[in-house]
């Protein structure tokens, strides 16, 4: 669905790339996060799919478009299958939240008995059929989110982009929106997320894909976070980093997220002085490596029938 090959991409007046040599395969029906510190390339990845910005070298394909040869009139066409989802949400403050959805269809040029079907669908996809008549400023950041998600799959895009969408939102909303992509996922749409947020990849277990600089550092198919370590004695910090990568077939046989705290853990975490951060992670630790042994569904999934909506703008377009 997406590969990147060598792709640099260097911005006019700067010292270094901002992708410097990036090579990438994200297969259809996959949900991958994309992480890195703030600066290390994630919206610079996003805009080049959305073909705002042009590829210094390398080449990009999107649902195998080679983007640096289509053309400028082209690029409405392209951005046709893809959803677009910004940290910002970008909605119409003056429309409430059926037409932010409903106007995307009418600009797509879609009847209007499909649209008086598909809208309300989607609202209640994401959870907010109950406020279809409201504005955006009567919702929360987590319930203007899931309208911004709503406008991006409306049009049943093949390809979810994501760019920090839960950068604005309290980390409980943020696991509720991961969620919600999940479950877009399962219906077929590949979904990239870029976050800086390192944590929120262990929401929904899924790819994760680092960026340092510019560079992919890490790749994992199953990829999690662990909080770095607390302040602890180095005695005891000792005695948990020597704690066994491997999962007893206690942990093994248990179902994921029941993983209970190694003993060695338990005992650290009834230590004065720590407060159970060491033991939770080391019951993370355990369950992270239970996990590796229980085969995951695949996510791949065919590519959905439904038709492909035809006419013109894209979320972003229209939300701007
Ligand atoms: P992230 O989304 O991970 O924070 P970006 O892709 O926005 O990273 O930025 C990567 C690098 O490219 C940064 O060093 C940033 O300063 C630089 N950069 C991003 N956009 C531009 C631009 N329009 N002009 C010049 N430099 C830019
Ligand atoms: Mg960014």
């Amino acid at each position: 669905m997406i590969r990147f090959e060598n792709v640099v991409k260097a911005y006019p007046r700067t010292a270094r790339p901002a992708l410097d040599g990036v090579d990438l395969n994200i297969p259809q029906g996959q949900f991958a996060y994309l992480v890195g510190a703030s600066g290390s390339g994630k919206s610079t990845v996003i805009r080049l799919l959305l073909r705002e910005e042009r590829v210094t070298s390398g080449r990009i394909q999107v649902a195998g478009r080679d983007l640096s040869r289509i053309r400028r009139r082209e690029i409405p066409r392209l951005r046709r299958d893809l959803g677009v989802v910004f940290q910002d949400f970008r909605l119409l403050p003056d429309k409430t939240i059926y037409d932010n959805v409903a106007y995307v269809m009418h600009v797509l040029g879609t009847r209007p008995k499909q649209v008086r079907e598909v809208v309300p669908a989607t609202l209640e996809l994401v959870g907010l059929s109950a406020m279809s008549r409201r504005l955006p400023h009567e919702l929360s950041g987590g319930e203007q989110q899931r309208v911004a998600i709503a406008r991006a799959v409306v049009k049943k895009p093949r390809l979810l982009l994501a760019d920090e969408p839960t950068g604005n939102l309290d980390p409980g909303t943020s696991r509720e929106i991961v969620r919600l992509l999940g479950r877009i996922n399962e219906s077929g749409t590949t979904v990239l997320m870029a976050t800086h947020d390192d944590s929120i990849v262990n929401e929904l277990r899924r790819r994760v894909i680092e960026l340092d600089a510019g560079r992919v550092v890490r790749d994992e198919a199953d990829g999690a976070y662990f909080a770095p370590r607390p302040q602890v004695d180095p005695a005891v910090a000792h005695s948990t980093s020597a704690e066994p990568p491997t999962a007893t077939a206690e942990s093994v046989n248990a179902s994921p997220g029941d993983a209970q705290p190694v003993e060695s853990t338990s005992r650290l975490g009834a230590q004065p002085g720590l407060d159970g951060g060491a033991a939770h992670q080391g019951a993370q630790r355990q369950a992270t490596a239970a996990r590796a042994l229980i085969p995951r569904r695949d996510s791949a999934q065919p590519e959905p029938q439904a038709a492909r909506a035809a006419g013109a703008a894209t979320a972003t377009e229209v939300g701007r």
